[in-house]
């Protein structure tokens, strides 16, 4: 029943060195994106050319882990070996505060508790080698 125990069994992220930075920092609980230097757009996925304007220089600045539920389905069916026994899960856009959408998972919640404009937080997942994997869960209410 445990989501947990299907992970090692699933596909491994495939790290170059243009999503290097990404992955080390969800290895240490942050998130980052890239910001181009020369027109200031934030963007994800890693990449090496700004999608705005092509340029090749960029720095990585640490996001908020904030945002919200812009788009998302429930998944009933995925063959994909690891995935089988994870099923029903929430497959999402989450739209950061810095306005950047980041296609992921939201987790810890029944498929019927997350709707579209829900707050949602950053959850880091270790998966070892000093990286990690990233899933939003909704914000919970401070009492
Ligand atoms: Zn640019």
């Amino acid at each position: 029943m445990s989501q947990q125990a299907n992970v090692p069994s699933r596909p491994r992220p495939r790290i170059d060195e243009e999503s290097r930075p990404w992955w080390e920092a969800l290895g240490r609980r942050e998130l980052y994106l890239q910001r181009c230097l020369e027109c200031g757009a934030l963007r994800w996925y890693p990449r090496a050319l700004c999608p705005e304007c092509l340029c090749d220089r960029t720095q990585w600045v640490r996001a908020s882990g904030r945002g919200k539920v812009y788009s998302l389905t429930t998944v009933h069916q995925n063959q994909t070996p690891g995935f089988a026994g994870a099923t029903p899960y929430l497959l999402a856009y989450v739209e950061l505060e810095e306005g950047v959408r980041i296609l992921t998972n939201v987790v810890n919640c029944r498929p019927e508790e997350a709707t579209i404009g829900a707050s949602v937080e950053a959850v880091f997942q270790d998966i070892g080698n000093q990286t990690g994997l990233l899933s939003f869960q909704p914000t919970r209410q401070q009492a």
